[in-house]
């Protein structure tokens, strides 16, 4: 769609860029002119979706209007489909930035984590903090069949959320 080739910063490869070869990494659930929305790969709940500007910032501050505008719709209707499918309670919607906030991936990314009542994730315990507790990894057909579901209703979502 004309998209200007991400820059990666210094130089390394960034895990939410597109690779050399123009595949884009991981399971992706959505995807639109300024966004993708892709499954997380270490979920600290199912259905942990991460929300990531097409082109890499490093800083929140380079994120043009725009984009963070349409990140805050499609993070709504990324709970509403969380809701839908995954039958979640609420929504924990956050953004690391830097390292004192444990930013793991230089590229900015939104986190949208389905919560349960009751689903024992605090922000208060101990190391096992929501965001940077270490989770394991969740095979990729997992993913994928979470995703369709979601893909489904996202776009539901963002359907009922056009005004
Ligand atoms: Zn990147």
């Amino acid at each position: 769609m004309g998209e200007a080739a991400p820059g990666r910063g210094d130089g390394s490869p960034c895990p939410f860029c597109p690779d050399p070869g123009g595949k884009i990494p991981g399971v992706v659930v959505w995807e639109e002119e300024l966004l993708r929305v892709i499954m997380d790969r270490y979920p600290v709940a199912p259905g942990h979706l991460l929300i990531l500007p097409r082109r890499h910032h490093d800083s929140i501050d380079a994120i043009p209007v725009p984009v963070l505008a349409r990140i805050a719709i499609v993070s709504r209707a990324a709970v509403a489909a969380l809701r839908r499918v995954m039958r979640s309670d609420g929504a924990s919607i956050v953004v690391q930035l830097g390292q004192a906030a444990s930013q793991s991936v230089a590229h900015v990314h939104w986190h949208v984590v389905p919560r349960w009542t009751g689903d024992g994730l605090h922000h208060d315990d101990g190391d096992r903090t929501v965001f940077t507790y270490r989770h394991a990894e969740v095979a990729g057909w997992v993913l994928e069949e979470q995703a369709r579901g979601l893909r489904a209703a996202l776009g539901r979502a963002l359907e009922d959320g056009a005004r």
